[in-house]
């Protein structure tokens, strides 16, 4: 390594899955560069959560990060961790507004872990554009008839006006918004994530019915695109507008394989529908790339909770940890590529495979064991025993290469 990663360390089960993933599996393989930040709940609070922010700002720096699943306080944890100051905010949350940017969310395929969706061989990235929409609205409700109007004022004094609705009983009305900008950023975003996995990128909007709204949206689209035509020619993968309708019904008849960028209630929708007809969260990676290309590579999962506190009476959990792994793994091949470091590159690739030969040959955490097809000889192990033999393979993979 040349470059090292921002590494952002977390909370509960997966901060304890994350140092034996560096100690069993990187460590030895790998002279791993990192620069160290604990985002742990307890050091946000002592550090009035200063450490997010300069762990996004390093990430910045640096261009590619890898994070651990954090808690989020909500009023329980408040309770739980009687020390905390306030109820501090989502770390991801942090992130996001500093890098902005897109989240990309691509489940991980085994051979014993069906999708619902038949013809599904390959997996679809959901890319959900993260502001505004409903998300920002705003909106109330009345009883008296009246008429409702919409009406922007400009700083240079432009006034747009529309009436909204002329209604005769109670009736409700909201406002929404969205920026070129963030539209733009989404945008090129996209059509870079496409490049970088060498996929289709499809884009769906409602712009027949929300002709100015949505179709500012494909319109951006379609300008940012140029600059991006090129390369999507040189790889010989196509960028691709449909409606939304229509693109829900080709992505279940698809093989997948492609890169689908929503807008934002569309993408909070379909990306539960894909991740779940997929198999598991515990299987889901997500990466959060900005417009100008630094990248933050973590699970989609949570700190799995219930899990830590069985492993804190002492218990053995059966944990599964292969979207923590596919996120080192995914950051340590962005930085070998942006370094031009092709033994980098090739590691994470080995440490895919021989994630996925391990579950393929049979071995695998209880959650993926349960969804198993019927008939299947498979043998369900704990977290440590799945990392040993994870070890291992990765071992006698480096010692005869
Ligand atoms: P979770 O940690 O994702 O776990 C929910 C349940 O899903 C678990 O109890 C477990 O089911 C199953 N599960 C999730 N990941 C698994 C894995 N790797 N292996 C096996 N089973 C897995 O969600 P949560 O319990 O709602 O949230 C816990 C904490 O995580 C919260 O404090 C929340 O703020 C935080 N969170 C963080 C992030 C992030 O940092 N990106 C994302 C989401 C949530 P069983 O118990 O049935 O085995
Ligand atoms: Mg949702």
């Amino acid at each position: 390594m040349t470059t090292p990663l921002v590494e952002m360390d977390g909370d509960e089960m997966t901060r304890i899955i994350w140092k034996e993933i560096k100690e069993k599996l990187i460590l030895p393989f790998v002279d791993l560069k990192t620069v160290y930040f604990d985002l742990g709940l307890l050091n946000r609070n002592a550090t009035d959560d200063q450490v997010t922010a300069d762990a996004a700002y390093a990430t910045r720096e640096y261009g590619v990060a890898v994070k651990c699943a954090t808690i989020t306080p909500n009023k329980q944890r408040m309770e739980e961790y009687p020390e905390l100051k306030e109820m501090w905010k989502s770390p991801n949350a942090t992130i996001r507004s500093i890098l902005g940017g897109t989240v990309f969310r691509t489940p991980i395929l085994t051979d014993h872990i069906k999708p619902v969706v038949k013809c599904w061989e390959k997996p679809i990235t959901v890319a959900r554009h993260a502001y505004g929409d409903i998300y920002k609205a705003v909106e109330f409700t009345t009883d008296v008839p009246g008429t409702c109007k919409l009406v922007f004022e400009g700083n240079d004094g432009t006034i747009k006006e529309a009436i909204v609705q002329k209604t005769d009983g109670p009736a409700l009305f909201q406002g929404q918004h969205n920026l070129d900008s963030s539209i733009r950023d989404f945008a090129r975003s996209c059509f870079r994530y496409a490049i970088d996995v060498k996929q289709d990128l499809w884009f769906s909007t409602k712009d027949t019915i929300s002709k100015q709204y949505d179709g500012r949206f494909k319109d951006i689209f379609d300008e940012e695109y140029k600059q991006f035509a090129p390369q999507f020619e040189k790889l010989g993968i196509r960028y691709f507008y449909t409606l939304i309708d229509d693109a829900v019904a080709r992505v279940i008849r698809s093989e997948g394989g492609f890169v689908w960028a929503c807008k934002n209630y569309d993408g909070d929708v379909m990306s539960d529908m894909i991740s779940t007809a997929f198999g598991s969260l515990a299987m889901m990676t997500s990466v959060l790339v900005s417009a100008d290309g630094k990248y933050e590579y973590e699970a989609a999962h949570g700190t799995v909770t219930r899990h830590y506190y069985r492993y804190l009476k002492g218990e053995k959990t059966s944990t599964n940890p292969v979207a923590t792994i596919f996120a080192w793994s995914g950051a340590l091949r962005k930085r070998g590529e942006l370094d031009g470091s092709e033994e980098l590159v090739s590691f994470a690739d080995c440490f895919e495979e021989e994630t996925l030969g391990l579950i393929n040959d049979g071995t695998m955490t209880g959650d993926l064991a349960r969804m198993a097809e019927p008939g299947t000889d498979i043998t369900s192990v704990d977290t440590d025993t799945f990392l040993d033999a994870l070890s291992e393979r990765l071992a006698k993979r480096f010692r005869t290469a």
